[in-house]
């Protein structure tokens, strides 16, 4: 099977996740893929396969050299909850042009993507226009799968023992949590999760969540001078107490954010939902600090149970650990130029499933796959940076 008869396979395959399940994995169709993967693992005769009731499944491959380090390669098998991912009907440009692209109902235009420039001449592959593609991970899993074979049909070329794992649930969170570190016994690992092929991702947000509720008092309008307190109006007002410019839509780089995502009033109560990011941890307490002062202006302002906020920690910066020991950092970057290319590195502007493990003792920095445009009918990965990237894992496995 060769590498694009690989991702073709898998992105036929229905994994996408779902929101709000307390179950892991929250979709049932996301065995489909990892039973395709583990009969592939078995055939490739790697040894102690397991794919347990999470669908988190893992292989081994010894080094057949005197190794004593364990490389570990993760990635996802899910595709995004919220934009179909079912009846994937990947479409393949051979010697692309370098021009709009279109598909079903829309057009993947090189003005909103100059990106598509430099892939002129190589094998694109895109959706259909109704679909994601999934090269959000399955790029990563079949550049992992690959290279397995790689090895398994190469035996004199040498190489230390390699882990491999596919995890459910990365796009909704939470997959990785029941993840065994220590089963998984290796010394560093990669997720391969996105990103331009020649890309090491090491550090990403600190995150937390707060969930700020107001509580108003509901009187008939016609009586209600003096007396109503509309939650609705308040939380307007709470929202105007925050920073302007510390939102999304102002920042960028390592530059943090609160963010509204959600909101829910009525004159009685009302809800807002936020996430707050920030690389610095330091700053992201101070942005915590001024939602808790906004909550206090408010109940001295009204009455002292009007605000409530409650916040919570989500994930942490990957790199306030990484920094301790950039083994992962330093044999990536050789295995990239060793191959010719420069090193790219950026921050995450979100969180990885390489931020949980790292937090768990496992450093995880994360590797490009060259897919683009993840989580949305515009994704498209390129074949011969896919190719690169399977070159990459070679590497750092050598
Ligand atoms: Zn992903």
């Amino acid at each position: 099977m060769s590498l694009l008869e690989r991702f073709l396979k898998y992105v036929k395959i229905n994994t996408m996740s779902a929101e709000g399940k307390d179950l892991t994995p929250s979709t049932p169709e996301q065995f489909n893929l990892a039973k395709v993967l583990e009969a592939e693992l078995t055939e490739l005769g790697l040894l102690d396969i397991k794919l347990n009731d999470n669908c988190i499944l893992t292989a081994y491959l010894p080094s057949n050299m005197n190794s004593n380090l364990h490389i570990g390669f993760l990635a996802h098998m899910d595709t995004i909850p919220g934009f179909s991912g079912k009846d994937v009907n990947p479409q393949v440009i051979n010697n692309y042009n370098g021009k709009d692209i279109l598909l079903k109902g829309i057009t993947i235009k090189t003005k909103e993507f100059p990106f598509l420039h430099k892939l002129q001449g190589k094998t694109l592959i895109t959706t259909d226009g109704t679909t994601v593609l999934g090269a959000d991970d399955k790029a990563g899993v079949a550049e992992i799968m690959e290279m397995l074979s790689y090895f398994i049909s190469h035996p004199e070329v040498k190489h230390h023992h390699i882990h491999v794992a596919f995890t459910p649930d990365e796009e909704i969170g939470g997959g990785i949590d029941s993840f065994n570190v220590k089963d998984f016994g290796c010394d560093y690992a990669y997720t391969v999760d996105g990103g331009i092929f020649n890309e090491i991702a090491y550090s990403n947000f600190n995150a937390s969540s707060a969930v700020v509720k107001i509580k108003g008092l509901d009187i008939h309008p016609g009586s209600a001078k003096g007396h109503m307190l509309n939650a609705s109006l308040i939380a307007m007002e709470y929202q105007n107490l925050l920073p302007t410019f510390a939102n999304p839509m102002y920042t960028e780089g390592t530059e943090g954010f609160i963010h509204l995502c959600a909101i829910h009033g009525e004159v009685g109560e009302a809800t807002l939902e936020y996430i707050i990011r920030e690389h610095d941890l330091k700053k992201l307490h101070l942005l915590e600090q001024q939602m808790l002062n906004a909550k206090d202006f408010l109940n001295k302002k009204y009455t002292k149970d009007t605000c409530m906020v409650e916040i919570k920690a989500s994930y942490y910066n990957m790199y306030n650990i990484i920094k301790k020991d950039k083994r992962s950092i330093k044999k990536a970057e050789k295995a990239i130029k060793d191959l010719g290319f420069a090193v790219i590195t950026s921050p995450i502007r979100g969180g990885t499933d390489g931020a949980k493990l790292t937090q768990m003792g496992l450093n995880t920095p994360n590797l490009g796959t060259g897919g683009y445009n993840c989580h949305g009918p515009y994704e498209l990965a390129c074949l011969e940076e896919m190719q690169n990237v399977v070159n990459i894992l070679i590497n750092i496995a050598k």
